[in-house]
Order: C-alpha cells, then sequence, then structure tokens
C-alpha cells in the first residue's frame, strides 16, 4: 500500500536518509523505530511530500507521490500527523476537528466521522467546546488524531504519538491506535518508545544514521538482543 524504495533526502549537507526502503500493507501497524536524528521525521516527512527527496520513489496506492503535494497526498488517503501535537490552541476541541474535514466536500460525510471520533473518544466530546491549548496533553494528542481521522485516512502516518505522556496516557493512545487500525486503517508509526510502539505493531523497521539497520516481526524484534540494549532499556 505505501511503498518507499531507496530514499536518500539532504538538507543542505546533511545526509539524512540514505537510501531508505519500506513497505506498509494495507491493515498493517508498522512500527519506525531509531534513536534522535536517525532519520524517522523525515521518513514520514517525504511520505506525505513535506520534504523532497534527492533520490528514491514514494508509491502509495500505485499513485507514485514522490516529492508531491502535501494535499495531494492527504487527499488520496495518506495523512500525516506531526510531532508535537499541533492543535489549534485558540479553536475549540470542535473546531479542531472540523478543520479535519476541510479537504472533504460532503459535509453530512464529515459530520458523521466527527460524531465517530467523539464516540471513539467520549473525553473529546465532553471537551468539545473547551479550546485546544487547554486540554492536556494526552487529550490534545488525542485530538491531533481524531482530526486526521476526520480526513478520512486509509494509512495514517503517526510521529511519535507517546512524545511527552505519562505512561498510562502512553498507553491509552496505543489503544486508540490499535482501535482505529482494527477498523481498517493502516498506521505508520514512529516513535522512540520502543515498548510502546512494538506493543501495539505487526512489524517493524529500526534506523540508525538514515539507514535502514533492521527490520521483522514485531515480536522477534522486541525480544532481539540489539533491540533490546539499544531500545528498551536493556534487561
Ligand atoms: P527525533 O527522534 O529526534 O525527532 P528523527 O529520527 O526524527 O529524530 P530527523 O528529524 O528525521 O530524525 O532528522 C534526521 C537528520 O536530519 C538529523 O541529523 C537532523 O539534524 C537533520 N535534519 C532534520 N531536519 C532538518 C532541517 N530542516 N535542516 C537541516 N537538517 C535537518
Amino acid at each position: 500500500m505505501l511503498e518507499i524504495s531507496g530514499l536518500d533526502v539532504h538538507y543542505g549537507g546533511v545526509h539524512a536518509l540514505r537510501g531508505l526502503s519500506l513497505t506498509v500493507g494495507p491493515g498493517e501497524i508498522v512500527a519506525l523505530l531509531g534513536n534522535n536524528g536517525a532519520g524517522k521525521t523525515t521518513t514520514l516527512a517525504a511520505a506525505s511530500g513535506l520534504v523532497r527527496p534527492s533520490g528514491g520513489t514514494v508509491v502509495f496506492d500505485g499513485h507514485d507521490v514522490t516529492g508531491g503535494r502535501p494535499h495531494r497526498v492527504t487527499a488520496l488517503g495518506l495523512v500525516h500527523v506531526p510531532e508535537g501535537r499541533r492543535v489549534f490552541s485558540t479553536l475549540t476541541v470542535h473546531e479542531n476537528l472540523q478543520l479535519g474535514g476541510y479537504l472533504v466536500r460532503d459535509q453530512a460525510e464529515v459530520r458523521k466521522r466527527i460524531d465517530r471520533v467523539y464516540e471513539l473518544l467520549p473525553r473529546l466530546a465532553e471537551r468539545r467546546a473547551q479550546q485546544g491549548g487547554t486540554l492536556s496533553g494526552g487529550e490534545q494528542q488525542m485530538l491531533a488524531i481524531g482530526r486526521a481521522l476526520v480526513t478520512g485516512p486509509r494509512m495514517l502516518l503517526l510521529d511519535e504519538p507517546s512524545m511527552g505522556l505519562a505512561p498510562l496516557v502512553v498507553a491509552s493512545v496505543m489503544e486508540l491506535i490499535a482501535q482505529i487500525n482494527a477498523e481498517g486503517t493502516a498506521v505508520l508509526l514512529v516513535e522512540q518508545n520502543a515498548t510502546a510502539a512494538l506493543g501495539i505493531a505487526h512489524r517493524g523497521y529500526v534506523i540508525e544514521n538514515g539507514e535502514r539497520v533492521l527490520d521483522g516481526p514485531a515480536a522477534e524484534l522486541r525480544d532481539d538482543p540489539r533491540v533490546v540494549e539499544a531500545y528498551l532499556g536493556g534487561v
């Protein structure tokens, strides 16, 4: 469904991705793991058209979207939720969700999707009139994911949804992602929290310095001594 092949990204003199290849199939949650600066965020940015690669291709659902325009990529159903929960802080929860529908012509469909988000996330429903900036970190992360759901994604690109959240809140964000996936949306999940990500992922990739160093089923990665030592804090 998503096929990234031989991707190279340069930022001036920095070679951030070096021939990176990965795939995400329909119905999968794929974890993309790696330390600070490994190139995880860059991979998502290249997939969603925010960054133009210097080499390689990104194909989504048979469409070559390499270096494509972000709104076109979104309209195809490949939806990026960037790092740092960028909710609009002076807009209400409801207005934030409505913004997710800006590319959707059918407003009745948008209302249906927003209702579904409220069903999935009753905490947001209770806070629909509250300003985004006054939500807790976890609620803002839920809102950022909820807004992405209103765009009607077929695949979500999630950048460190656990960042800065307490462990219990991380667990509920991961549960939400698993539930969205169970309803048919594929997910490429960038995480520094390898334990959380491998808890819900089917497969995973580990990258270092812009290169893929390991990949396999999540259960295998969880037991791989190299992953345990580098990303799961040893045993
Ligand atoms: P983190 O977990 O810290 O977010 P990451 O794995 O997401 O890290 P990237 O943000 O993709 O890593 O960065 C990969 C490399 O590219 C790093 O060396 C980073 O400094 C560099 N880089 C990223 N964005 C830019 C930019 N806009 N200009 C210059 N260099 C950049």
